[in-house]
């Protein structure tokens, strides 16, 4: 937060906790991958405490503690990159180079399997 109480993130909203983990864009990216689309508009309106309760007793497929589980990871990435410097988000790199490496294996794998060549750094 700077000296106006603006988000130290984005810069474009009142730092509060509602702003952290749900209003500023990068939440809000956050959440509409997750939430229904006709769904997203009651979640991004609802007032804080409500909010929270709502989210926090919907036990369908558990979404109930990834809430709580993507909050915590929200609110420790933005105390990492306004308190920590040297802070670079080292796991979701690798989670998602992984994430893409198993996509490249995947293809050669059905590449492979249909007699096509595989693309290899030889090539
Ligand atoms: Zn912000």
């Amino acid at each position: 937060m700077n000296d106006e109480g603006r988000c130290g993130l984005c810069n474009r909203g009142l730092e509060d906790v509602l702003h952290v983990l749900r209003d500023r864009l990068k939440a809000r990216a956050v959440w509409s991958m997750l939430i229904k689309p006709w769904q997203l508009h009651t979640f991004n309106s609802l007032p804080p405490k409500e909010w929270f309760v709502a989210n926090l007793q919907s036990n369908v497929d558990h979404c109930n503690i990834l809430f709580v589980i993507l909050c915590w990871r929200m609110w420790r990435r933005r105390n990492h990159i306004l308190f920590d410097p040297e802070f670079v988000e080292l796991e979701d790199m690798i989670v998602a180079s992984k994430s893409y490496m198993d996509h490249v294996l995947a293809a050669n794998a059905r590449l492979d399997a249909i007699g096509m060549p595989v693309a290899s750094r030889n090539s």
